[in-house]
Formats: C-alpha cells, structure tokens, sequence
C-alpha cells in the first residue's frame, strides 16, 4: 500500500539551484514525487497544509559531537546568554540543587572568566554558598579545567596535604589550601569518582538528544570523535537507533581508536544504512584559543609563537592509506594556515578514492592561504568552517590574533568564490554558547559576520541566508556523503523543517531567534512545538 500526502500552500527553499523555490510538494512512501506550485500539485493523497508557513530542507550538521551534547544538555549551561556572573551560575545551582536526590551529582559547562561579571574563576567557596551537600563539577569552555565545592574536593581525598599529580595542578590560596579549581590532570582525582555510564544508558541520553535536535531542525549528524573504548561508539548509535534517535548519523573514529578496534565491516559502512562508519579522523593541530592552531604568522603579543603540529606527515599518510583502504573519508582538524597546507599539500591530487563524496575533509578551515585554497578546489578538498566560533568566542581571536586577522578568518564566501564544497556546522558542545547546537545561531553568524558582542567580523565573508541555508543542507549532504538528502527536489527524502517566521525575509540580526514548528522525516511529523493557548502573540 503506497502512502501519498500533498503539502500545500508553503513558502519553501528547497537548496535545489534548479529549482529554489516551490509551494507544494507530493510525498510517497517517505520520498517527494513532485515539487512545484499548490494549484498544479497532483490530486492524490491525504492533504496537510503548510499554512504559508517558511519551510527549509532538514538540517545536516556536518561536524558535531552528539554524545557530549547529550551530556552537555543535561548540565547547567554556565554560558551567554543564560550566565553573565557567578551569581548567574550560583542560582543555576541553588535551583538544580532543589529538583535532585541526595545521590546525584550537579555538573554544568561552559563558563569562561573572562565573560563573568566578576572577571574571576568561581571557586569552592563560591559553590558551597549554594550548595555543599552533593558534589558540584563546573567545566571550564576549554575542558582542561574544572571547578569544585568542597563536598567533591572531600568524596575525591583532596586536601591540603595533596600533592599536584603529574600533567596537573591543584590551585591552592595562601595558606595552601585547595581552591577547588583543579587543572589538567588534577581533574581526573575527582572526575573518576564521578558514575560511570554505560553504552545503553549513553544510548539513552541520544534517543532523548534526538528530539532536541530535531526541535532545531537537525535530521542529520555526524559523529566527529568515536571510540572504540571503554565502548564501541558504533554499537551504541545503533542501540540508540533502537531507543528511537531519529537521525541519519556517519560515524568517524579516530585514527588511534581505528587501530585499536580493526577494520570496519561492509555492514557497518554502508552509506544507505541510518547510521553507518563514514571516516577516520586526525587531528594535525589545536585550536586558536589555545593558542595551539599551528600558524604562518605569530599569535599576537608575541613573536614566535605558531601553535603546534599534532601529527607527522607519515602518521597522517598512514591514516589517508586507511581510509583509503576502507573507502572512507579522511577527516583532517585544521584550524592554523599551516596546518591546513600541510594537509591539502599532502593530499593535493591524491584525494580521489571516493566517487559519492570528496575523500579528504579539512576541519575548521580557520586560515587558509591562497595556495591552500588553489589546491583544495583543484583536488576536491571540502572544507567545513564553524561561524559560530567567531561569534561566541569573539574575546579570544581578538585576543590571540587581534582584529583585521580576525575578520579574515573562516572566509566562507571566499571558500565559494574559489570552488571548494563546503558545510557549515557547529561542532556543538565545542562553543562558549548556551544552545550551540542551535543551525540559526551559525546561519546569523555567517549572514551577518557580527558576533554577539557586536564586533565586526568581517563583512567581505558575509554569504546570503540563502547561502547559509544551502550550505548547511545540500553542502552538508555534499560533504557527508549521506544520500537522498540535502534538498527538496523529486527522488530525495521527504526531510523538511516549517520554521515560525520567514528566515529568508526577515532581519538578518535576529536569524539565530528562529524557531522550528514542525520537523518531518520521511513525510511523517518527528517533532511539533508545543505552543501554550496563553502565549501572547507579539
Ligand atoms: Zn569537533
């Protein structure tokens, strides 16, 4: 029995050049049969009607790591716009601390110093005002560094007489005892104390992370830093199939977890299945606010400062010849010029082992030189840029690369002018925003090149919405390689998302206020917003 639904009455954008706009759509067995204009939509089938509603393809991140929003949205997002102060986390605390048993632990993310009111790292004093019964972790944006009460510091025998591990520093206040920020390795003496979950509770948490990310339009993902241990991260997607994540998801492993688990199997590769092994991931430097990207030019206030290699070129040829091996991508972190040149050198006309989708991938793209860029669109390089990074991390690129190298980076028109395929994406929880899963946040960050302080970013890199809808979508496909998605046009999947205001029309500046009213998989509604009969319309 074949199951035949017509949307009307729509504004669509459908991410196909060939045809970008439409109002109707015909949907059977899940793929859209026909697209085009309500009066001329055939007559077959059960009608729903869009309501003149704004509707885009279904969002495609193509750099983001499900796991840890999972863990992240179950924590205190100690991040703008929620927190601006300790005392912002404080009440975070005190009011969590109300809704849990005696046994939990509260854990929140994100904060940063340099943004709080009180230009300092909270501490155990802090904490304990608020709450001193149950252990509180607070993680710092950069994960290297957390901050404790005294009932963690007590559950983990951290006192006065404890000495810094190696790789690890315990910082103390003036008469040597603990502060409860503890960094590096230190972090671990009260992390490892923490519960431990397992795959199927972890499995779990993203059947639940599922529809949060469809509430944002997200019906497909990628996983950016699988493990093969203390789990396989492929046998828990596919148990969080089974719990009922919705998602089409291609899995990336580590080069060094690669090893350690052996090949990847047909099964597991297959393109068409849900969730299927796309890549082997490397990482060839750090970040810019770490002041670890390896750089042509110096990182500003000091002289030979250019970051720092993460890997040889034999380790990264060693893992290209796997992916090649395996006909997966080869997905290469590159954030510094130097880097991404040691990257697209090494594979310049070589990249061409798949066919469906380009072989290697650059990562963050941060800054790239013109002959990275020459190279990359001559080999089929893609690169996948975060423009949410400039707009919530704008203190530290102003800091370590100062204002005019600032507006030059993530050039994304300039990756377009040039002719390289590229996605957008979040690398959500990796970004000191609270809802930095949130596709609108990144779409307004690349229309408008302002972060969310106001500072130029560079308006020379502005793309259209259009663009920045397309590139997160039918680029995104492009980039992933996942099939039949990306567009709405006749033979894809019937992956759409009905937004609440007209994203193409409306002020650029409130694009990251969007919300989505209905996501649809497949032609069948996943997610509906629930909206309050009290709600006052503005
Ligand atoms: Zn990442």
């Amino acid at each position: 029995m074949s199951n035949i639904k017509r949307f009307t009455n729509g504004k669509i954008y459908t991410s196909n050049p060939d045809q970008p706009y439409a109002e109707a759509m015909a949907v059977e067995n899940g793929r859209i049969t026909w697209i085009g204009k309500t009066d001329e939509l055939p007559n077959e089938g059960e009608t729903i009607d869009l309501n003149g509603k704004r509707v885009i393809p279904g969002i495609i991140d193509a750099h983001l790591h499900p796991l840890y929003v999972a863990d992240s949205v179950k924590q205190l997002p100690c991040t703008l716009p929620v927190v601006a102060s300790i005392e912002d986390i404080k009440k975070l605390i005190r009011d969590k601390r109300e809704v849990i048993g005696e046994d939990e632990w509260i854990e929140g993310w994100g904060y940063d110093e340099g943004k709080l009111a009180e230009g300092r790292t909270p501490n155990r004093f802090d904490i304990d005002d608020v709450c001193s019964d149950v252990p509180v972790v607070l993680t710092r944006t950069c994960v290297h560094i957390i901050s404790v009460n005294s009932k963690a510091l007590q559950l983990a025998g951290i006192t006065k007489d404890t000495p810094d591990p190696a790789g690890g520093k315990i910082d103390r206040d003036e008469n040597g005892e603990p502060t409860g920020v503890l960094r590096e390795s230190a972090r671990l003496l009260v992390l490892k104390k923490m519960p431990v979950k397992s795959v199927g509770e972890n499995a779990h948490s993203l059947a639940e992370l599922s529809d949060t990310l469809l509430s944002k339009g997200i019906t497909g993902m990628t996983e950016m830093m699988a493990l093969a241990e203390p789990f396989d991260y492929y046998e828990m997607y596919v148990q969080a199939k089974a719990a009922g994540m919705k998602q089409r998801i291609a899995i990336a492993y580590t080069f060094d977890e690669y090893k350690k688990r052996g090949n990847y199997s047909v099964a597991e590769k297959d393109i068409h299945s849900q969730v299927h092994i796309g890549g082997v991931k490397m990482f060839s430097d750090g970040s810019v606010s770490g002041r670890t990207a390896w750089v042509h030019e110096s990182f500003l206030g000091e002289e030979d400062s250019f970051g720092i290699a993460t890997t040889t070129e034999e380790e990264l040829l060693k893992a290209g010849e796997a992916a090649k091996a395996e006909g997966v991508q080869l997905i290469a972190h590159a954030m510094g010029g130097k880097a991404i040149d040691f990257v697209v050198d090494l594979f310049n006309g070589k990249a061409d082992w798949l066919t469906d989708r380009p072989s290697v991938r650059v990562e963050h793209a941060a800054m790239p030189s013109g002959n990275a860029l020459l190279k990359a669109a001559e080999s089929g390089l893609a690169f996948v840029p975060q423009s949410i990074f400039l707009f919530a991390e704008i203190e530290s690129y102003l800091k370590n690369l100062g204002h005019e190298r600032t507006k030059t980076t993530y050039p994304i028109q300039t990756f377009i002018d040039a002719g390289i395929l590229t996605a957008l994406s979040s690398d959500a929880p990796a970004t000191a925003w609270s809802d930095p899963v949130n596709p609108f946040v990144s779409m307004q960050a690349a229309v408008t090149r302002i972060a969310y302080e106001g500072t130029d970013t560079g308006q020379s890199e502005r793309i259209d919405i259009e663009t920045a809808i397309s590139l997160y979508t039918k680029g995104a496909q492009e980039v992933t390689g996942i099939p039949g998605v990306g567009q709405l046009k006749e033979g894809y999947a019937a992956d759409f998302v009905v937004l609440n205001e007209d994203i193409l029309s409306m002020d650029s500046n409130r694009i990251g206020e969007v919300m989505v009213e209905e996501t649809y998989m497949a032609g069948e509604s996943v997610y509906r917003r629930e909206t309050k009969e009290t709600s006052v319309v503005g």
